[in-house]
């Protein structure tokens, strides 16, 4: 079984994929994951992508398809896996059905709305120094726990970042919503419940396709 998730970021969808992962076993692939790996063992891809990062430019389709392909043709992703970052938009939708077509699929939009968004980004502070990201929503810190450097919104968090961030992924994800919706195979979980809560539904949706 493929599974997509598709969510706004900060809407929880990598925290689902990852409890998706231990509860029925389909790795959880997560192309800014891959596409960071290749940067770090500094691969010839990994090169090619760092160039592109570093202009603050998006990795083109063919380049994340290429990684897709070969993370999903590994003998783990066999029964099936859970996309999480990737398609993005339709064009990637249909590439990915090229390479891995006859698969029956999932979709499942993790729905936050823009004012929730705002609110959970906004409590989110990370270490510059080590990278530990902590949510302060609940407790006053200012230190990071882990090397002790000061903590800092991170630039991506900021209101206006994020509701620009929203604004495009709205404009993409339509087409891609749609297409799915056309194929039968979309499903809605409301967002904005505890990560249990939104687990128990995108459950029944698993199981309901399982059976
Ligand atoms: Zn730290």
């Amino acid at each position: 079984m493929r599974i997509i998730l598709l969510g706004p970021a900060g809407s929880g969808k990598g925290t689902q994929g990852e409890m998706i992962e231990r509860h029925y076993g389909f790795p959880r692939i997560s192309t800014g994951d891959l596409l960071r790996l290749e940067v770090e063992k500094d691969t010839a891809l990994g090169k090619i992508v760092k160039k592109i990062m570093e202009a603050g430019e998006l990795v083109a389709d063919d380049i994340v398809l290429e990684i897709v392909r070969s993370r999903i043709a590994q003998p783990d992703c066999k029964r099936g896996y859970v996309l999480d970052g990737f398609p993005r938009t339709l064009n990637q939708a249909i590439l990915l059905e090229k390479v891995d077509g006859s698969r029956p699929e999932i979709a499942i939009e993790i729905q936050v709305s823009e004012e929730a968004l705002k609110q959970r980004l906004a409590g989110r502070l990370v270490c510059l120094q080590c990278g530990t990201v902590y949510n302060i929503n609940n407790n006053k810190l200012s230190q990071c726990q882990a090397c002790g450097a000061r903590l800092t919104v991170r630039n991506d968090d900021r209101p206006e970042v994020v509701s620009q961030r929203f604004r495009i992924y709205r404009e993409t994800i339509g087409p891609l919503i749609e297409y799915y919706s056309k194929k039968g195979v979309l499903f809605r979980i409301d967002g904005e419940k505890t990560p249990e809560e939104v687990f128990r539904e995108v459950k029944s949706v698993i199981d309901s396709r399982l059976n």
